[in-house]
């Protein structure tokens, strides 16, 4: 096991200028509402720039790429591109293009898992648990620095359901785990601590609901109203949820979760 320092936050968001546009390259998409056109898989976007840059960065809502918009890799493109692959590029060498799209794919999940023990160290009512966590996380950053490994999520996924229910403890909020909420009308409702992991809250109206401690692992958000709505200290909340919600300045999100630019 080797012995990692912490990984920063900032590794395990996206950093475009140190990846060579994996996302835009290896997903495949399909036309719809968050994406204009069909693409195969292993194909570059048609707005992707040689620079690796998207080319209508500015305009992808307008343009009919909003699924873009919403679209986070945990920081596993710049782990890829240049950990795995020592900065070579599928362009500059087209040998190693499906190897990289296909390890692409697993980075991401595995960075996510990074993303949701680096939250639960930080969490003060954790406590009891921050050595089990901290091992789990080096365990993981070692599944990773291999470039595959064994499933870690099922791990994961039970330890971070004893951080969430010491983080909730005596709060005696909602249990909603997995709940079909779409649409529902939650404005003011008192979701503090709250379990709502896996809840689906599609254009859910959450506008000034009390959201604080709230479960919001893998809850679905897309289209949901947050104008006014207290996360502040909502569990397990991330960038992309945040992105496909709808929201305003009065939304109090988690320290290290910033507003996106589309609202
Ligand atoms: S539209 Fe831009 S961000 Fe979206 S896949 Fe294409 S190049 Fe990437």
């Amino acid at each position: 096991m080797t012995d990692h320092a912490p990984i920063p936050l900032r590794e395990l968001r996206s950093d475009c200028s140190r990846c060579a546009g994996l996302c835009c390259v290896a997903h495949a998409f399909q036309r719809s509402s968050d994406f204009a056109y069909d693409k195969p898989a292993g194909t570059p976007c048609r707005n992707l720039q040689d620079d690796f840059r998207c080319g209508i960065h500015a305009d992808l809502r307008t343009s009919g790429f909003t699924g873009c918009t919403v679209y986070e890799c945990f920081g596993a493109g710049q782990f890829v591109t240049q950990q795995l692959f020592d900065g070579r590029t599928w362009r500059d060498d087209p040998a190693i293009a499906a190897d990289m799209f296909a390890v692409f794919g697993t980075m991401r999940g595995l960075h996510e898992l990074l993303w949701y023990l680096t939250e639960a160290l930080a969490l003060r009512a954790a406590a009891p648990l921050h050595d089990e966590i901290a091992r789990l996380r080096i365990e993981v950053a070692d599944v990773r620095d291999a470039g595959a490994g064994p499933d870690a999520q099922a791990l994961v996924g039970e330890l971070l359901g004893r951080v969430s229910a010491l983080a909730r403890d005596g709060l005696r909020g909602r249990q909603a785990r997995g709940t079909d909420l779409t649409g529902a009308n939650l404005r003011r409702a008192d979701l503090h601590g709250a379990d709502l992991r896996g809840a689906l809250l599609i254009g859910a109206d959450l506008r000034s609901a009390d959201l604080r401690r709230a479960d919001l692992l893998g809850a679905d958000l897309r289209g949901a109203r947050l104008d006014g709505a207290d996360l502040a200290d909502a569990l397990f909340l991330t960038p992309p949820q945040v992105a496909s919600a709808r929201g305003d300045r009065t939304t109090r999100l988690p320290a290290g979760l910033d507003a996106p630019a589309h609202w």
